[in-house]
């Protein structure tokens, strides 16, 4: 069913380009890196210093028309691939990616944030981790099933356009990249105009590993402009979007005359349920750091706590002792819990809504307003609890996006689960409780596309992705690679 010998021999006596600020003005489209055609360009600000690190270029339609006629073109042969090949092409990928892993920690750390060794091990090394699963996957997928007289064959979508956000910048590349060329899709990734460091970093690993011309293009730019420009391409067969369900809303709208395909990985507002009879301790203790965990900059953070009303001051000592211990600080300084959060719009936000949880009434039990102790620059929040949360409060409503916890009482089970499906999101849920079987039962309640019993983390080859406004697409592992499949029915197909 695939032909073989497609891809071109990498010519490796080709100098290769290295991340310079030539580079860092330049997209990368066709298999070389080109100028934008129009000359503008945004700084790149480090969340940690608030100084201009470097300045990026910033792309528009006239860039988009030409990555997307390079991918298509070279979807001609790329979709013709053999799995071998595709095989070959991955592996070289995760060799070169896993030599520069270091590099592309410390790159997300300066553009988000995130302490260093966080962004080392969990933000480089989740895109690793998709790049290999994805590996894994695609050695032993069925690309052809016979079903009833028919054959029916998966094949690549076509010309996929990335839209990706700032808060684990180059794992959400990589789950997108990965199953795209697994699956054997051409593709434009527009990154988020905030990290675009870790991106340029992944596009000349791509290029090194001898990814064909044309397949992988990347464009860097605004939302409003190159992201809108590629929702509405008629040659773009499908947008992959991680993002906020503001901007999910405005690409699946704009995408809607050309009929392609919109996968959405949106916002959440996730219950983390605490039923009686569970490990408090451990429960509130491992919730509070999740909660935590980059800033709060995870569109899984369990970020609504739900407890026994009975039980909410004694929880609420156990996450004060844990708020106590978080330090917000220097990501490159050694004790740093969490960082700063990404930019400055981000922290007027989170500040709006700390200001908001006091006024609506919330008992504040750590952190608040304002910057950590001893801190005057960078935008640093403190790791703040609130207790005697209402579903009814806006902090108990909309996605923060920073270290914030809301703890909501509930009267029972029945109770729990009522507050754990009260919001629009159904990205993830958590369940603590005495044992698994209790916390199965509330699983199967909640109205989410993951959920995490007992502080069990996510398996990486199970499908990511939400329920209601979190979005429709799933992601990760032979899920993330069926997203980027058509389905094509042949009947006659084993005629003789
Ligand atoms: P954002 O929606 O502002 O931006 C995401 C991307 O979309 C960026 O590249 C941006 O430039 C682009 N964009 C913005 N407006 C656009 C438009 N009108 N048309 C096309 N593209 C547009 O989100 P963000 O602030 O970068 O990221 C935070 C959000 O992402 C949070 O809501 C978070 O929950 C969500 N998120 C979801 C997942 C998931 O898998 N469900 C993962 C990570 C983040």
């Amino acid at each position: 069913a695939f032909v073989q010998g497609c891809l071109p021999k990498r010519p490796h006596h080709a100098p290769k380009k290295r991340l310079t600020m030539v580079n860092r003005m330049q997209f990368y489209i066709d298999g070389a890196w080109v100028d934008p055609a129009v000359k503008k360009s945004t700084a790149v600000v480090n969340p940690a210093t608030e100084e201009a690190m470097y300045e990026v270029a910033l792309g528009s339609k006239a860039d988009v028309d030409k990555a997307v006629a390079a991918a298509k073109r070279a979807f001609a042969t790329f979709s013709q691939t053999s799995r071998e090949e595709r095989v070959a092409l991955l592996t070289k990928i995760i060799e070169i990616y896993k030599g520069r892993l270091k590099e592309i920690g410390a790159a997300v750390s300066d553009e988000m944030g995130a302490p260093l060794p966080m962004a080392e091990k969990l933000q480089a090394g989740a895109g690793l981790g998709h790049l290999m699963t994805t590996l894994d996957v695609l050695k032993n997928y069925h690309f052809e099933e016979p079903v009833g007289t028919a054959m029916v064959l998966r094949e690549p979508i076509g010309v996929v356009g990335m839209i990706t956000p700032w808060n684990w910048p180059l794992n959400q590349i990589a789950c997108k990249v990965a199953p795209a060329l697994a699956a054997g899709c051409t593709m434009i990734l527009k990154p988020s105009e905030f990290t675009p460091t870790s991106a340029l970093i992944f596009a000349e690993i791509l290029h090194e590993a001898g990814v064909p011309k044309g397949v992988f293009n990347l464009v860097n730019g605004l939302g409003p402009e190159v992201g809108a420009a590629m929702s509405e391409h008629p040659d773009i067969d499908m947008i992959s979007f991680t993002g906020s369900t503001r901007a999910g809303i405005d690409v699946a709208k704009r995408a809607a005359p050309t009929v392609k395909r919109v996968s959405q990985e949106l916002g959440g507002k996730s219950p983390n349920v605490i039923l009686e009879g569970a490990d408090l301790t451990k429960a509130v203790t491992g919730g509070v750091m999740h909660m935590f965990n980059n800033s709060g900059q995870s569109c899984n953070a369990p970020s609504r706590m739900i407890v026994p009303l009975s039980k909410m001051k004694e929880v609420a000592a156990i996450a004060k002792a844990v708020a106590d211990k978080t330090k917000a600080g220097d990501p490159r300084a050694e004790g740093t819990t969490i960082g700063p959060v990404v930019n400055r719009g981000q922290w007027d936000k989170i500040q709006g809504l700390i200001k908001k949880g006091i006024d609506e009434g919330a008992t504040l039990v750590a952190g608040g307003p304002g910057l950590p102790e001893g801190v005057n620059k960078g935008f640093y929040v403190r790791p703040t609890i609130f207790a005697d949360v209402t579903p009814d409060m806006t902090i108990a409503r909309e996605e923060i996006f920073g270290p914030v916890l809301t703890i909501i009482g509930a009267k029972n089970e029945a109770d729990a689960v009522q507050i754990a499906n009260d919001t629009p999101y159904g990205l993830a849920g958590y369940v603590s409780a005495d044992t698994v079987e209790s916390a199965k039962r509330v699983a199967r309640q909640i109205r989410a596309g993951n959920v995490n019993l007992q502080g069990v983390p996510n398996d990486r080859t199970a499908p990511f992705g939400g329920y209601k406004q979190s979005g429709n697409g799933r992601e990760w592992g032979k899920y993330g690679l069926e997203d980027f499949l058509e389905v094509k029915a042949v009947a006659g197909f084993n005629a003789a």
